[in-house]
């Protein structure tokens, strides 16, 4: 299966033509528990004497087939499924920590990954250091005689900061005992596969691109056989966040259209961004895909395109992006991404509201600034919602004084 294009391993990865019927799609085991033929096969699946299921929170073959297409597709030798995004994240560096160990984490991740490493593990005594790992002499550095997990994620909100991993995994080559983890969801398997630049373990929010349909939330880990077995069978099954069989099948489902989507999320964002570099309302667009951006070099080497997440800065503030989100008719105000629908959210009034404007513009959250997850829909209808919006944004300040000092900007 590893010789297949990943374009046929969506479709085609870790299936194995076992149905009995032929079914030409796998079954759903909607099942809690596996029913024994006999007490001494229920006692050599326990001793691990033979293959077989037992209990749904150990292992089940619908569940089991998305783990296997997903490590396929990311060029792993195991994966495993979890119940959230988070689950996966807490469950693949858990794995790999006790008291008094170290972490080095990439200095933008997603805010729960945040939170769980900065509060949950300090509380457990293991100390996070966040660095800045597009410097590589910063990462080498900021090793310790006990770190264990160094955790990347590339891009990153909110402003779509990329690391080099092939310079990340040269670092952590030096370091045998320490695991690589990359969280790779705003990328997908589809256009970088983390492992070729040395990461161990690659992990998913599988609630965006990977299902794609917005129905599910979800996670995914892949990586060798043995971590995969040692998170299965510790934090993954003793803290329980697997993953329910329904939402194994229906990821398998979406999986297949992956690289379909994938292809036209990233054509239309592409345009998108073109559209709001080019709009007066806009002080500036973060998108990896044009050449002003900080990870531009990267595409085509570690990223085959920029991916389909845009932010851009609009010079109204806070009140605009407030307005811009309450004026839009099709693109539908939420957080998540990688749906059919575009998504947009505003991350000072939203996700981040709770820091003090301080702490946002510490983090690089801007008043202004607006996250738009490029959907499916035609190109034409995104742009015109988007211009619609963004017209009468123009047209409200042009009544306030501050318009005047808005326009001049502009020329
Ligand atoms: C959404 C997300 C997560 C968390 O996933 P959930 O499925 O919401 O638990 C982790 N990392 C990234 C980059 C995400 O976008």
């Amino acid at each position: 299966m590893k010789s297949l294009h990943r374009e046929s391993l969506v479709i085609h990865g870790g299936e194995s033509p076992t149905d009995p019927h032929g079914a030409l799609v796998s079954p759903l085991y909607q099942t809690s528990t596996f029913v024994f033929p006999d007490a001494e096969t229920g006692g050599r699946r326990f001793a691990g004497e033979e293959a077989g299921y037992i209990y749904s929170r150990l292992g089940n073959p619908t569940v089991n087939l998305l783990e296997q297409r997903v490590a396929a597709l990311e060029g792993m030798e195991a994966g495993a499924a979890a119940a959230t995004g988070m689950g996966a994240v807490a469950a693949a560096t858990m794995a790999f920590l006790k008291a008094g160990d170290h972490v080095i984490a990439s200095d933008c991740i997603y805010g729960c990954s945040f939170a769980l490493f900065s509060h949950l593990f300090e509380r457990f005594g293991v100390h996070v250091s966040f660095v800045d790992m597009t410097d590589a002499a910063a990462l080498a550095s900021a090793f310790q005689a006990n770190t264990k997990v160094v955790f990347v994620e590339t891009p990153a909100n909110p402003h779509l900061k990329i690391i080099d991993l092939k310079k990340v995994g040269q670092v952590c080559a030096k370091h045998p005992e320490v695991r690589l983890i990359v969280d790779n969801t705003f990328m997908t398997p589809l256009l970088q596969r983390p492992g070729e630049f040395g990461a161990h373990l690659v992990v998913h929010s599988a609630t965006k691109y990977l299902n794609g349909h917005g129905d599910v939330v979800a996670g995914v880990i892949t990586g060798s056989l043995e971590d995969i077995h040692l998170i299965k069978m510790t934090t993954l099954k003793d803290m329980g966040a697997t993953m329910s069989p329904h939402d194994a099948w229906l990821i398998t489902r979406g999986l297949k259209t992956l690289a379909l989507r994938m292809e036209k999320h990233c054509a239309t964002a592409a345009v998108v961004a073109d559209f709001l570099v080019a709009h007066h309302a806009v002080a500036k667009v973060y998108f990896p895909g044009l050449k002003s951006h900080q990870g531009h070099g990267l595409i085509g080497s570690q990223m085959a395109s920029a991916g389909a997440v845009i932010a851009f800065e609009l010079k109204g503030g806070y009140q605009a992006g407030v307005q811009l989100l309450n004026q839009l008719e099709m693109i539908r105000v939420a957080v998540s991404l990688g749906d059919a629908e575009s998504l947009i959210q505003h991350p000072a009034s939203m996700t981040h509201s709770p820091l003090t404007p301080e702490a946002r513009e510490q983090a690089g959250i801007t008043d202004g600034l607006i996250r738009i997850s490029v959907g499916l829909e035609h190109v034409d209808d995104i742009i015109a919602d988007l211009a619609q919006s963004l017209q009468q944004l123009e047209t409200h300040t042009k009544h306030t004084p501050q318009s005047e000092v808005t326009e001049v900007e502009n020329v």
